[in-house]
């Protein structure tokens, strides 16, 4: 850590110090701030100078021992941060939540506790530490700090499934995420992020010097451009195939689903498997979502007969909770997201003209494509 107490309870913090400050301070004594054991400073050839507790000092909110990236990345969002706001702390300890964010930063309206992540994070401790900051209403603003695994043009990004929780939503950029490249001090914000499979995602990135990043961060505008056809059309084909030959049908519920509604993968619709942007909010594949959310609500519709929204919702809703669809974890995307992606996919089905919208949130079915 880069901030303690000292023996008159004054918090004292190395890094705006030279190298003989630290030095001279080396004699003194100092505490951590959460459990009161003295700490030492440690000022190496390889780490900034920072304060370490003993060692055998058992401490709860101790990560120790921290890596030297980490602390780099964490001076440099401080000094950045502070050189915008004059309410930015370091390591600031809330006692409410026992919890110390690597920076806190308190604007007139909103508070936000920026967490600067290195190490794979589990997700109960990522829960626990996002719902402690949501429940005093800070709002948590998590950083990558580890390289974001690049695949080809597009660009493509490989994100595993701790990472993936970093993942917001904003209205203008899509889906989004951050790291901050300690070494070249410079933030990555790749958006705009569509779902391939469990772990590969398409995405647009910009790259800017820490020192241009605003706070709270400001992110471009998505391009419109979807997917082009080719690529989905490739793409479902390989995921029809490696269901068929991979999968028997008497364990996957899909397959199974189907069996007993007399379809087949060969030959179901072409308007069930369109890339939307909100099918990241699911692991399960934009065929299988969509061909629930057609059948349940649709196929057995005649032509001409109403359907309303929140209907359409609660049989997806169902579909979830039963784990026919599968939902992503994304602790920092809100629940009312999946709202959002069954209206998406409606008006692709108005654009197809298997249903009309006739009213807000009120559905004709036009008979096209329905039994
Ligand atoms: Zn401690």
């Amino acid at each position: 850590m880069l901030t303690a107490l000292d023996k008159n309870l004054q918090w004292t913090t190395l890094i705006r110090l030279s190298d003989q400050e630290v030095a001279d301070l080396k004699g003194c004594k100092f505490y951590c701030p959460e459990c009161h054991s003295p700490v030492i400073i440690k000022a190496g050839e390889i780490k900034i100078p920072h304060f370490a507790h003993l060692s055998g000092t058992d401490c709860g909110g101790s990560t120790e021992p921290e890596t030297s990236i980490h602390m780099k990345g964490k001076k440099l969002l401080f000094q950045h941060f502070s050189s915008l706001i004059s309410t930015v702390s370091l390591e600031q300890y809330l006692p409410s939540i026992q919890q110390r964010p690597d920076v806190y930063i308190s604007l007139k309206d909103k508070s936000y506790a920026v967490e600067f992540q290195c190490a794979a994070i589990s997700s109960d401790d990522f829960l626990v530490r996002t719902k402690g900051y949501q429940n005093k209403g800070i709002e948590p603003v998590w950083i990558l700090g580890s390289r974001i695994n690049m695949k080809g043009a597009g660009p493509r990004i490989s994100l595993p499934h701790w990472q993936q929780q970093f993942i917001r939503y904003s209205p203008h950029a899509g889906y989004w995420i951050s790291y901050l490249d300690a070494d070249k001090e410079s933030m990555l914000f790749y958006y705009n992020l569509t779902s391939l499979s469990a772990r590969l995602f398409t995405s647009e990135v910009i790259i800017l010097p820490l020192t241009s990043v605003l706070f709270p961060f400001q992110l471009p505008f998505k391009n419109k451009k979807n997917l082009q056809f080719e690529v989905y059309r490739n793409s479902n084909d390989t995921w029809i195939k490696n269901k068929l030959m991979y999968n028997s049908g008497v364990n996957d519920r899909f397959l199974k689903a189907l069996y007993l509604n007399r379809d087949h993968l060969l030959s179901i619709p072409d308007f069930i498997g369109v890339p939307t942007e909100h099918t990241l909010l699911f692991i399960s594949h934009p065929i299988e979502w969509q061909y629930y959310v057609w059948n349940d609500g649709f196929r057995k519709k005649s032509k001409g007969s109403i359907v309303r929204f929140w209907e359409l919702y609660n049989f997806f809703l169902r579909r979830m909770s039963s784990g026919f669809i599968r939902c992503r974890s994304l602790p920092l995307v809100r629940e009312e997201m999946k709202v959002e992606a069954l209206k998406e996919y409606l008006m692709i089905l108005v654009k197809r003209g298997i249903i009309k919208e006739i009213r807000n949130e009120e559905y004709y079915v036009t008979g096209t494509h329905t039994k």
